[in-house]
C-alpha cells in the first residue's frame, strides 16, 4: 500500500490534482463545534422544540449521519436559514484557522509545480467559496464541483464522469485525494483517476511523499 502511494506521489507531472474538502483540506472538528450553536439558532428562530425540529427535518428529507446529528448546512437549507448559517460557519473559521495540517503548503508546493488543482465535494459550493474565500485560497484552486450542484453524491460514478466531461479531465493524468474509502478512493479509481486514500483531518503524510 505504501509502496503504490509512493510510485503514484512520484508522477508529479499529473495535470490534475482534485481534493475532498472536509476532512482533507479543512478539519471536521468546525461541524462539531458550530453544531449546539446551530441547532440552538434553529429552534429559537423557529420556534419549535427539539422534537420538532426531528419531525420536520424528516418530512425534508433531511437525514441524520452515522452520529445520529443532522448536517447542519443542509438542515438550515431546508428551514430557509442558509444566511444565518454561514454568519455562524464564518465566524468560527475567522476566529479558528481549521485548513489542515500541511494543507497550504501542498497547494503551494503543487501551484509551484504547475499542477491544475480542483476540489470535489459533497458540500455546497457556497460552504467550498466561504473557506476559500476565508483563507485566501482562491487563486490556488482552478475548478471545484459540488455534489450539491451536480445533484449526484461523490460515492456514484456519476459524480466523477461530470467533472471529467464539466472540466475537460483526463483521469488518468489526474489524482484524487480524500479521507473517504468510498467517496475518495475506490469510486473515482473505478473511472480511471488515481487515487490517494489519507488519514482524516491531516495532510502531514501527503505533504511528506510529496517531497521526496
Ligand atoms: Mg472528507
Amino acid at each position: 500500500m505504501l509502496l503504490d502511494l509512493q510510485k503514484q506521489l512520484n508522477e508529479t507531472k499529473m495535470d490534475n490534482w482534485i481534493f475532498d474538502l472536509d476532512g482533507t483540506l479543512v478539519n471536521l472538528r468546525t461541524y462539531e463545534e458550530i453544531y449546539p450553536l446551530v441547532i440552538d439558532t434553529v429552534l429559537a428562530l423557529k420556534k419549535i422544540d427539539i422534537h420538532t425540529l426531528d419531525e420536520l427535518a424528516l418530512a425534508s428529507k433531511v437525514y441524520k449521519n452515522s452520529r445520529q446529528r443532522w448536517d447542519t448546512g443542509d438542515l438550515c437549507r431546508e428551514f430557509g436559514l442558509l444566511e444565518i448559517y454561514y454568519s455562524i460557519l464564518e465566524g468560527f473559521i475567522r476566529e479558528n484557522n481549521i485548513l489542515t495540517n500541511n494543507a497550504l503548503e501542498i497547494l503551494n508546493l503543487l501551484k509551484e509545480r504547475g499542477a491544475r488543482i480542483g476540489i470535489a465535494s459533497n458540500s455546497m459550493k457556497r460552504t467550498i467559496e466561504t473557506y476559500l474565500e476565508m483563507y485566501s485560497l482562491g487563486s490556488k484552486i482552478d475548478f471545484i464541483c459540488s455534489a450539491v450542484e451536480t445533484g449526484v453524491s461523490k460515492n456514484k460514478v456519476g459524480f466523477w464522469e461530470h467533472l471529467i466531461r464539466r472540466f475537460d479531465i483526463n483521469p488518468m493524468k489526474s489524482t484524487v485525494i480524500g479521507d473517504n474509502p468510498l467517496d475518495d478512493f475506490e469510486v473515482p479509481k473505478s473511472v480511471g483517476f488515481n487515487a490517494l486514500l489519507t488519514k482524516q483531518n491531516s495532510l502531514s503524510d501527503v505533504y511528506l511523499r510529496l517531497l521526496l
